[in-house]
C-alpha cells in the first residue's frame, strides 16, 4: 500500500497541492475498513462533489475520486462487498451486505474511468461535514455515454 509518508507531508505545499492525508472509513457495522489518501479535506482547494442523481440523492453521497493506488482495505475485500448497477451498468455502487452503507462507486467498464474510485467522505473518520468546500454535480441531467 502506498503511504502518505513523511516526504509526502513534508512537500512544499501550494493552493494546487494541499497535503496527502490518510483517511479511515468504514461501513456503519465495520465488517468493511478501508484507508485513503486523499488530499487534506480541509484544504480550500479540495473539493468534494455533492451530486444530485438518482442514487447520490437517496445515498446522500458526499464523494472523493480517488486512484485505487490510494485505496486498500484493512479489513474486508472489494470482492464481499454487495454491488448494484443501473443505468448504463458502467458503475457498480459498492455496499455493505449487512448493514448497507454505501461505501464507494467504481467503473466495471474497462473504457470509462477505469481505476478510480467514488469513496463516500461520510464514511470516514474524523471529517467535519460541515467545513467540506462541496461542489455541487448536475449528476441528474448529465448523460452517461
Ligand atoms: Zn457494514
Amino acid at each position: 500500500m502506498p503511504a502518505a509518508d513523511s516526504s509526502t507531508a513534508s512537500m512544499e505545499q501550494s493552493p494546487s497541492n494541499p497535503e496527502s492525508v490518510i483517511y479511515n472509513g468504514s461501513c456503519h457495522c465495520h465488517r468493511f475498513e478501508f484507508n485513503v489518501i486523499n488530499p487534506s479535506l480541509t484544504d480550500p482547494s479540495t473539493q468534494v462533489i455533492d451530486c444530485n442523481c438518482s442514487i447520490c440523492t437517496r445515498n446522500g453521497h458526499l464523494l472523493v475520486h480517488v486512484p485505487d493506488a490510494n485505496f486498500s482495505f484493512s479489513k474486508g475485500s472489494q470482492e464481499e462487498l454487495s454491488k448494484y448497477t443501473f443505468g448504463s451498468h458502467k458503475i457498480a455502487h459498492h455496499f455493505c451486505p449487512t448493514c448497507g452503507t454505501s461505501c464507494f462507486a467504481a467503473s466495471i467498464d474497462p473504457n470509462f474511468f477505469y481505476g478510480i474510485k467514488a469513496v463516500n467522505v461520510r464514511t470516514f473518520e474524523g471529517v467535519d461535514l460541515k467545513a467540506l468546500n462541496l461542489k455541487f454535480m448536475d449528476g441528474k441531467n448529465a448523460t452517461i455515454p
